[in-house]
């Protein structure tokens, strides 16, 4: 089945790994687990991300050759891109990227485009880091605790700590054989979960302060705009888990974060439970993701956004 990419590993010495703006844990985790495994096979793979590595997942084995900001210069043997539904959210140079080497998409989301020379797509894998341990189990790539570690945390995060409706028995078989090369679910956990500088919880209260409810609590909504990252000395990574957190009350099915981005600009993340589909909505307005987490940016003020919003979530 990864007939193609053991074709381009074997053949090849030099990698391009990179992934989606703003990364989460299991793009970051994605891209460490396999520049550490191209490494071990005395390959030479260089990691590019358009954003830095969030606080919380500083503790992972980072890639000594890592990029951030324009993707480096020069040709490569396979350019891997990885989580990433679409293309164009590599960020900043993924136009030229298609000059410096064959792409291969490794991806989960149900929106995904085949934007590669070889696309493996597989919206029932629970992460990523699903996919890749995969494809190490197929190319018989050695495991180690560097490669480990990051794929348990792709797969833990991804899922919610095992909670949202992506987890799956191969993300518990996967994770419990992580265990096995030294990772420890306490110590991951404690640093992605338990690991918030104070500044984080001073946001939060401001953030709680815009929450609403709408369609009889079945929709939370809140909103981060620049003054109170301003006022509480924080940055965008800070909100990590907001929108999750707000999916806690009960009764809620759709639960709204909106990032301000700049004057009129704002990110929203959508999280929800069960069945209702946020990203048919998100894709609606030029965004996608997976069922039960999607986002996009839309233009306009808080007001309008959040009409826009409720008119697209309520319409039958
Ligand atoms: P988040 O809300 O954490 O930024 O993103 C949730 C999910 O939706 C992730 O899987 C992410 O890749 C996807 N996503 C977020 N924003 C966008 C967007 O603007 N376009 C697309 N296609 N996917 C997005
Ligand atoms: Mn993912």
């Amino acid at each position: 089945m990864f007939r193609k990419i053991k074709q381009i590993i074997d053949g090849g010495n030099k990698f391009l790994i990179t992934t989606h703006i703003d990364p989460d844990g299991d793009a970051i985790g994605s891209c460490f687990s396999l520049y550490w495994a191209l490494d071990g096979l005395q390959k030479n793979p260089f990691v590019y991300m358009r954003d830095r590595v969030p606080y919380m997942y500083e503790f992972l084995p980072k890639p000594t050759q890592l990029f951030y900001n324009e993707p480096p210069d020069g040709t490569y043997d396979g350019i891997f891109i990885l989580d990433c539904g679409n293309f164009f959210r590599v960020g900043n140079g993924h136009e030229r990227l298609k000059s410096q080497g064959p792409i291969i998409n490794i991806d989960h989301h149900a929106t995904s485009e085949k934007f590669g020379i070889i696309n493996i797509i597989n919206q029932n894998s629970s992460s990523t880091g699903e996919i890749l341990y995969n494809i190490y189990d197929a190319l018989m790539i050695p495991i180690s605790y560097n490669i480990a570690v990051n794929l348990y945390t792709a797969i833990f995060t991804d899922t919610g700590s095992f909670r949202y409706p992506n987890t799956n028995s191969e993300a518990f078989l996967i994770c419990e054989k992580m265990t096995k090369f030294g990772v420890s679910p306490a110590h991951v956990a404690q640093m992605v979960y338990e690991n918030h500088p104070k500044e984080r919880f001073v946001l939060l209260g401001e953030v709680l302060s815009s929450l609403e409810t709408y369609e009889n609590d079945t929709i939370a909504l809140a909103v981060v705009t620049k003054e109170m990252f301003h006022k509480t000395n924080t940055a965008k990574e800070y909100t990590e888990g907001f929108v999750e957190f707000i999916k806690e009350i009960r009764g809620v099915n759709v639960a709204i974060l909106m990032k301000e981005l700049s004057d009129n600009q704002y990110k929203i993340s959508m999280r929800s439970k069960g069945d209702t589909d946020v990203a048919l909505i998100c894709n609606h307005f030029g965004g996608g993701g997976h069922r039960n987490a999607a986002g996009c940016t839309i233009n306009g003020s808080i007001i309008q956004i959040k009409d826009r919003l409720k008119e697209a979530l309520t319409k039958p």
